[in-house]
C-alpha cells in the first residue's frame, strides 16, 4: 500500500442462514490472517438481510463459535438488518442520478424468454423504458440498476484477472426486492464503503458478484477494495459446502484439528503443539502468505 492509502480494513461477513462450517472457517481464518498480517483491522458483519432464509439463533451461535476459536474483531458487530437508512441513502443516490428504475415484472414473466448468463438468467431490461413498463397493479416494484454495455474487470489477489460485460452476462440487477428486502449486492457495497473496508477476502462463490459490486461502487463514487477470492471447499460430489449440501456445523470439541485442517488448505506451514486454538491463529498471522493460497477447489471429504 502506498503511504496515502487508507489503513487496511478487512471483514468477515457471515449470513445466519445456518451455522458456521469448514468453508466458513477457512474464510474467517484467511480474512483474519490477511488483515492482521498487514497490521489491519478486522470487522465482523452479520448479513441478516433475508429473514425467511435465516435460522433462528444462528447469528448468536456464529459469534460464539468465532470467539471459541479465538477470533477477536474490532468494534461492534454490525447487523445488516439494522442498517435500512444506509441502504436507503445509497438507493436514493442511484435514483437521483437516474441509474435505478422501478421494475414491475414478475419473475415468471421475464424469465420465460430470458437467456442464461454468468449468474442465472439475464434480465432483458423490459422496465428500463417507462413506456414499456407494465402497470403496477398497486404492487410495490423491485428497483434495478441500469448497467452498461462495457467490460468491468479487476485483478483478484488469488484468481488473477476476471471480467464481465454486465449488460450481456448479468443484465440490470436488483437493488431492492419487490418484497421490500434489500438485495445482497446493494447492501454489501453500501456497508463495505460505509465501514471503510479496503480488502475483501471471501469465497470464490462470490467472484461472479464482484463485477456488479465494482460497477455499483463506481455509480456511487466510492472506492473499490482489493479482492482475493478463496478456493471453495467441497464435498465429494464437488459441491460447495453450504446449508443446502448439509455441511456439518463446526464441532467445538475439535477446534484445534479443524484449524489445522483449514490452515493446511491455505498452505500454511504446520504449527507446533499449542495449548489453545488462539495460538494457531497467531501462527497463521505470523506465517501468512496470500501468494501461497491455492486457486483450485478442495474436496474435504475422502472419496467414496
Ligand atoms: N454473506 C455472504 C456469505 O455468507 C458473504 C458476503 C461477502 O463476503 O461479500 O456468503
Amino acid at each position: 500500500m502506498s503511504p496515502t492509502s487508507p489503513p487496511y480494513t478487512g471483514r468477515f461477513a457471515p449470513s445466519p442462514t445456518g451455522l458456521l462450517h469448514i468453508g466458513s472457517l477457512l474464510t474467517a481464518l484467511a480474512s483474519y490472517a490477511d488483515a492482521r498480517a498487514n497490521g489491519g483491522r478486522w470487522l465482523v458483519r452479520m448479513e441478516d438481510l433475508d429473514p425467511p432464509r435465516e435460522m433462528a439463533g444462528a447469528a448468536d451461535e456464529i459469534l460464539r463459535t468465532l470467539e471459541a476459536f479465538g477470533f477477536e474483531w474490532d468494534g461492534e458487530t454490525v447487523y445488516q438488518s439494522r442498517r435500512d437508512e444506509v441502504y436507503r441513502a445509497a438507493l436514493g443516490r442511484l435514483q437521483n442520478a437516474g441509474l435505478a428504475y422501478p421494475c414491475y415484472c414478475s419473475r415468471k414473466d421475464w424469465q420465460a424468454a430470458a437467456v442464461s448468463g454468468a449468474d442465472g438468467f439475464v434480465y432483458n431490461g423490459r422496465c428500463r423504458l417507462p413506456s414499456q413498463r407494465p402497470s403496477d397493479n398497486g404492487k410495490a416494484p423491485a428497483w434495478r440498476l441500469r448497467v452498461a454495455d462495457e467490460i468491468v474487470g479487476f485483478t483478484d489477489g488469488i484468481v488473477g484477472g476476471y471480467a464481465q460485460n454486465l449488460e450481456r452476462d448479468i443484465g440490470d440487477f436488483v437493488l431492492l426486492r419487490a418484497d421490500g428486502f434489500w438485495a445482497y449486492q446493494l447492501a454489501v457495497v453500501a456497508d463495505d464503503a460505509d465501514q471503510g473496508v479496503t480488502h475483501i477476502v471471501r469465497g470464490q462463490d462470490l467472484l461472479v458478484s464482484t463485477p456488479r459490486q465494482i460497477y455499483l461502487q463506481r455509480c456511487l463514487g466510492v472506492p473499490t477494495p482489493q479482492y482475493a477470492h478463496l478456493p471453495l471447499l467441497t464435498n465429494r460430489l464437488g459441491q460447495k459446502w453450504s446449508k443446502q449440501t448439509l455441511a456439518p456445523a463446526l464441532d467445538l470439541s475439535r477446534r484445534e484439528a479443524l484449524l489445522r485442517e483449514v490452515s493446511a488448505y491455505l498452505n500454511l506451514p504446520a504449527a507446533p503443539e499449542v495449548s489453545h486454538p488462539r495460538a494457531l491463529l497467531d501462527w497463521a498471522v505470523a506465517h501468512w502468505r496470500l501468494a501461497a493460497v491455492p486457486k483450485q477447489a478442495i474436496c474435504t471429504e475422502s472419496s467414496i
